[in-house]
Order: C-alpha cells, then structure tokens, then sequence
C-alpha cells in the first residue's frame, strides 16, 4: 500500500519536529506517484507493506495572512485532494483561531483527517487531558485522535500505523 500523508497545522505546533522523528535516518525516496508534481515531496518511509509519501501542501500555511480568504481556502481544499491521509496537529496547551482557520480549510475535505494533539509532555493536570480530548473531538468527525509527543517521541507509533490504516 502506498499513499499520499499532509501534515497540517498552525505554526509552532511541533510539525517539523514531528517529520524529522517520523523519517529519521529512513529518510528515502524510492517511488514517485504520477501526481507528486502537486505536492512536494519531504520524505518517504516505508514499513513492511506500508509506504507513506509526506508531502508539504501548498495553501496550508497559515503563517501568510491573505490565506484567511475564502478563495485561498478553496484553493487549499484543492491542494490537498490528491492527498490520502491528513495529519492534523495540534498542541494540547491551547486551541485557538489560528488552529480553527486550518481546520475550516479541512471542512470540506473528504479524506481521513487524524488529530495529533503533541505535546503532552507538557501537562500538568492530567485530570484536564480527557475534558480537552473530548471538546476537539466535537470539532469535526476525526479518524483517530492521537495524544503524543513528537519531542520526548511518545505515541509515534501508533500514529504512524493509524497513517497506515488509511494508505
Ligand atoms: P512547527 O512550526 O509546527 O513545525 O513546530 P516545530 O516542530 O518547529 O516545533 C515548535 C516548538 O515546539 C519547538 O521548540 C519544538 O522543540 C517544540 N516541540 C515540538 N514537539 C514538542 C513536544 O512534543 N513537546 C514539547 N514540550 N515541545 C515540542
Ligand atoms: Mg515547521
């Protein structure tokens, strides 16, 4: 099996740290799909059967200010519709506009959508985990939601064989 993973996020959530743990040293890439022109290519990992194609998407990033517009979100949805499986990150700290203004760009998306909430390292109150995990699970129907922490490398895993489940 063989397929197309995005990554997506607002900024500082722990994508790249994410990415690097993800390919480490397995880094390579060894198949091209036909449509990989629309997305570039970060890396590609292969696990027994499974091949997982990370691709950066163009439209997703919301640093730039002008992506608020509707019309960039139209294109955003378009950018990622030859994509199999989308990552969703988020950082268990806080939810705020800029991660509902990526998960708008996802709403009309009909591919699985997997939320990653990092940095669980972090909690303080684990009696507060639970309650959050519950109120993002409201957001939008989720694949699968996945605590975890892409720094101390907790649940990467099971993250990773979710992203399988869908390629
Ligand atoms: P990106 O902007 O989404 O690509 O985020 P980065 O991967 O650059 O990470 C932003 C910051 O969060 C960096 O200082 C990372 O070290 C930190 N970070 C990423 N993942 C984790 C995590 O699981 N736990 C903690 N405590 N920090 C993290
Ligand atoms: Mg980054």
């Amino acid at each position: 099996r063989c397929g197309f993973v995005a990554i997506v996020g607002r900024p500082n959530v722990g994508k790249s740290t994410l990415l690097n743990h993800i390919l480490g040293q397995k880094l390579s890439i060894t198949s091209r799909k036909p449509q990989t022109t629309r997305h570039k290519v970060l890396g590609i990992k292969t696990v027994g059967p499974v091949q997982a194609i990370y691709v950066d998407t163009p439209g997703m990033h919301v640093e730039e200010p002008r992506a608020i517009n509707r019309y960039m979100n139209k294109a955003a949805t378009s950018a990622l519709s030859g994509v199999d499986v989308v990552v969703f990150v988020v950082d268990q700290l806080a939810w705020t506009t800029a991660d509902e203004m990526v998960l708008e760009k996802l709403s009309k998306l009909e591919c699985p959508v997997i939320l990653a909430v990092n940095k669980v390292d972090r909690i303080e109150k684990r009696e507060n985990l639970l309650p959050h995990l519950d109120m993002l699970s409201r957001k939008r129907e989720f694949a699968e939601i996945i605590p975890m922490s892409a720094l101390k490398q907790t649940n990467l895993k099971p993250l990773e064989e979710a992203v399988g489940r869908f390629l």
